[in-house]
């Protein structure tokens, strides 16, 4: 997503958000008509997504105790900062629900992410975690409610490890006109406020995908933190988030003087130099983000360079503040220069990355290093090109890029690489998160294979290999009911979603009409 006036073709090296908030900062950001338009759609979306009644009568009670808990503050403890309220504000999931606590999930097949097919299976869910799996009906408890998906084949809640939640778009834009807006344009005339509160639309379809977790690979305005927050609170529904703030890029745009369009920080991320990517790692963790995330190389969208960027030194900087802090890193390299520095600087995750050469794989598979090539996002700039707002005429080039990433992807996986599916899903592209899953089996993975990469293998990457992506005593309760067998055929998974667990709460549900 290149800022076409201030971006130099080939050198588009800023992270997407970081383009949104420079194009934002050009044009009018807000106006009553925009905000009127959107609450219309607001309207509209409620009819378009599935959602159980216990997510808003846990939402509804979570509220009212919320009021109540309040009022008892404001009387009790003048001083007591905003902080603390938001820990309180936090009740888990199962306590906020009128549901039953106990819940019996039949499956007629079930995989774990553990290494096993179960044959009717019965998953028991306490609250938002899950108690045990079993096949013997004499251990679902009296009291439980028994959720009867016995025609259906049961899976872990699937995992997609490069999201950008906050922007997302609508294909069809709300004017006055009927004229069409580009969803770049769209992108870059919302406020902050008006994007998170769309970005529930694709937060949903996320959902309705599968995908009950997402590593959110970039926003501005720390609109990712404030999505996160919202989910966890049970104000929005959506995957469990977790978030980089501003990805670290290198100037690249003309200095223009201070920023002071409402919301507008368009040097957000911007660091250039050891001191400078400290402090902005630093940043980044003092507002309260889950992963650091550094663009290694230009090209993103319809720009398919990869020129790297960052020198290995600042690379290396900005890997190990990221680990001092505690802190997981991802970095994206569409080159293979940048791939190259990452992984020998130790990152824990690189994004796209074609080209790479024979060492550079080499030294993945034996530090660890997970790939995320992201190879179906180019698909999706070449089916949305004109809708996005892309120039015509760079479909050739990202068609090649992508014959280019799906071989480096086949080489990676020969050589014994891990991998995560990650979707790098913008704009329209919610819902079709697992797509990337078909490309992993091109590349020469089996449907269990890719499986792996969107459940027990993501979980490892996001270190939550004991609580995300398998069905097993002591994980969420995250649970997603297909129809068929994803094991010989994994289009199950693109096409054949038909019911959602997250965190114990039914969140999709389209199994009704087939009962
Ligand atoms: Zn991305």
């Amino acid at each position: 997503m290149a800022n076409r006036e201030e971006v130099g073709k080939g050198f588009a090296t800023e992270g997407r958000k970081d383009n949104a908030s420079t194009l934002r900062a050009g044009g009018a950001r807000w106006s009553k008509q925009r905000l009127a338009a959107g609450t219309r759609k607001r309207h509209n979306a409620v009819g378009e997504v599935t959602v159980a009644a216990e997510v808003w009568t846990m939402r509804k009670r979570a509220n009212r105790a919320l009021m109540l808990m309040c009022v008892l503050m404001c009387g009790l403890v003048f001083a007591t900062s905003v902080r603390a309220q938001a820990a309180v504000q936090k009740p888990p999931e199962s306590a906020a629900t009128s549901e039953p606590k106990v819940k019996a999930v039949k499956f007629r097949k079930l995989w774990d992410g553990k290494g096993k097919v179960w044959t009717d299976a019965i998953v028991i869910v306490d609250g938002e975690r899950v108690r045990e799996v079993t096949t013997d009906a004499k251990r679902i408890p009296a009291q439980a409610e028994v959720v009867d998906l016995t025609r259906y084949f049961g899976l872990p809640g699937l995992i997609d490890v490069h999201t950008h939640m906050t922007l997302y778009t609508d294909e069809t834009p709300p004017t006055e006109t009927g004229q069409s807006v580009p969803m770049l344009k769209q992108i870059a005339n919302n406020s902050p406020a008006v994007e998170v509160f769309l970005a529930r639309k694709g937060a949903m379809r996320t959902l309705e995908a599968g995908v009950t977790t997402v590593r959110d690979l970039g926003s501005d305005q720390y609109m990712d933190i404030a999505m996160r927050d919202l989910i966890n609170r049970g104000e929005m529904i959506g995957p469990r988030m977790f978030v980089v703030g501003y990805g670290l890029s290198v100037t690249s745009t003309a200095y223009k003087g201070t920023n002071s369009a409402p919301g507008g920080n368009p040097a957000g991320g911007i660091a250039d130099g050891v001191p400078e990517v400290l402090r902005v790692v630093r940043q980044q963790v003092a507002a309260g983000v889950d992963w650091i995330k550094l663009f290694a190389s230009t090209g993103t969208d319809d720009d398919t360079s990869g020129f790297q960027t960052y020198g290995y030194d600042e690379i290396k900087a900005a890997v190990d503040a990221a680990h001092q802090f505690g802190k997981k890193i991802a970095i994206h390299s569409y080159g293979p220069d940048g791939a190259r520095d990452a992984v020998r600087a130790g990152t824990d995750s690189l994004e796209h990355a074609t080209d790479m050469d024979d060492a550079t794989i080499a030294e993945m598979a034996k530090r660890g290093t997970y790939y995320v090539p992201t190879i179906d996002h180019n698909r999706y700039y070449i089916e949305n090109g004109s809708k996005i707002g892309y120039t015509p005429g760079f479909e050739p080039r990202s068609q090649a890029f992508i014959a280019r990433n799906l071989e480096t992807a086949r080489k990676a996986h020969r050589a014994g690489v891990k991998f995560a599916m990650g979707s790098d899903a913008v704009y329209s592209m919610f819902g079709q998160n697992t797509r990337e899953l078909a490309w992993f089996v091109k590349a020469g993975m089996s449907p269990e294979e890719a499986l792996k990469t969107a459940t027990c293998n993501a979980a490892e990457l996001l270190g939550k290999a004991n609580e995300l992506g398998a069905v097993a005593p002591g994980y969420f309760a995250d649970l997603v009911g297909v129809e068929g067998d994803p094991t010989p055929d994994i289009g199950v998974v693109l096409e054949k979603v038909k019911w959602v667990m997250k965190g114990g709460a039914v969140v999709v549900d389209k199994t009704k009409a087939l009962r």
